[in-house]
């Protein structure tokens, strides 16, 4: 069964325009901007500007162009805010949620960025 990309959803308004975000960073394939309901004291969401469901729509139809320039802004911003252990943070965690088993809320793709404290184990069970 083929994802099917539902356009109202709030990333794409985002996307639009139509609603705002505190930008982190804009490149040309992908928007950072901040979790509105921070669950870390680094709460950063990354998408690509195309329309992608999750990760796996993204990883098997994204062009290598827009999956290289996701990847590098991932990147990038874990310097900028501090959290990379290269530039003397102390970590961070990426979460990317899909589908019902992995409680995925929005459904445009998006990397969850955490860090700025101890994160706890990866699942709380
Ligand atoms: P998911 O559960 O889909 O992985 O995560 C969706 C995330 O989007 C949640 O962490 C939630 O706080 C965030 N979120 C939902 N609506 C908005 C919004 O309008 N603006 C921003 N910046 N984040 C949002």
């Amino acid at each position: 069964m083929a994802y099917e990309y539902d356009s109202e959803n709030i990333f794409a308004k985002i996307l639009r325009g139509e609603i705002p975000n505190s930008t982190v960073a804009d490149s040309e394939y992908s928007l950072a901007f901040r979790d509105i309901a921070p669950a870390a004291p680094e709460h950063i969401l990354v998408i690509p500007k195309g329309a992608y469901v999750n990760f796996d729509h993204f990883g098997i139809e994204a062009s290598d162009a827009e999956i290289v320039d996701f990847n590098r802004l991932v990147a990038k911003i874990t310097r900028e805010i501090g959290v990379a252990q290269d530039v003397g943070g102390q970590g961070y965690r990426l979460i990317t949620n899909a589908g019902v088993h992995g409680v995925q809320d929005v459904l445009h793709f998006h990397m969850h960025i955490l860090g700025g404290r101890r994160l706890g184990r990866m699942i709380a069970t």
